[in-house]
């Protein structure tokens, strides 16, 4: 069950989760947190569903079958925060996987000052994992440095959390860490691909939680979706004037 904003392009967003959940051989369902105005080039405008139309979204499909991961992308303001953290908070066990977007990948906010005060408070305390870029990750642990972010974050209750290299330029290939609560941590690295790429952290988020959904512990589900994520990016395609959109029924390598 993913929460996330509607992008018309379907590069990233409910979109991005839904083909990439499906071409993972499970089955999306979406519950909408905004409705946003946007193109390959960028986010126009947007604007967010009510805090009650996200719970009664939940609850219709709730209270109809049994989901396996809640994974969160744009949630906008802190009541859509707090609502799907009570949501995720009525079921223990369901693992939580945190995308903390804040920003489209064409620098557009897509976040209120609150948001990140709300995912401390309200989601990081029950994810199973969070999957920042470096910039994000920074403004979630609230230092330059990534090792006390990732310790600050670690310290919130969350358990795992993979911490992507893409928007660090000042490596040849891409570095990806992976560091779980009990210190244990895997880099993995991927050749550098030139050009911008529309909805590729949803993709990964979404590719972490379909493979978390089919069983896989999360270090090996975190491995198989970089894999996954990196071949939609190699063969992206082109519908705008803007950024590639990520191919997302490549097949898997599980
Ligand atoms: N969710 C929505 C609805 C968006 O519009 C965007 C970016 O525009 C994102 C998430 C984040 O996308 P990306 O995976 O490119 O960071």
């Amino acid at each position: 069950m993913t929460f996330g904003g509607h992008d018309p392009s379907s590069g990233a967003g409910i979109q991005a989760d839904a083909l990439t959940v499906h071409a993972l051989s499970c089955h999306p369902v979406t519950v909408v947190t905004a409705v946003t105005v946007q193109n390959s080039q960028g986010v126009l405008d947007y604007q967010l569903i009510t805090p009650q139309h996200i719970f009664d979204q939940a609850k219709a499909l709730l209270n109809d079958m049994d989901i396996a991961v809640i994974k969160t992308g744009m949630l906008g303001n802190d009541e859509a925060v707090k609502v799907v953290g009570e949501i995720s908070k009525s079921l223990p066990g369901i693992p939580l996987i945190v995308d903390p977007v804040l920003a489209s990948n064409t620098g557009q906010s897509l976040s209120t000052d609150e948001l990140v005060p709300a995912l401390h408070e309200h989601l990081l305390p029950g994810a199973t994992l969070t999957t920042p870029n470096v910039d994000e990750c920074r403004i979630l642990g609230r230092s330059r440095s990534i090792e006390s972010c990732v310790n600050a974050i670690l310290k919130l209750g969350c358990r795992n959390i993979l911490v992507t290299g893409t928007h660090d330029s000042e490596t040849a290939d891409v570095e990806h860490t992976l560091f779980m609560a009990g210190g244990r941590s895997y880099r993995s690295s991927y050749p550098r691909l030139q050009g911008e790429y529309h909805g590729s952290g949803c993709t990964l988020a979404a590719a972490v939680s379909a493979f978390v959904a089919r069983g896989f512990s999360v270090d090996r589900a975190v491995a198989s979706a970089l894999d996954y994520t990196w071949q939609t990016i190699k063969q992206a395609y082109k519908v705008g004037y803007g950024q590639f959109i990520p191919q997302r029924s490549v097949c898997s390598e599980d």
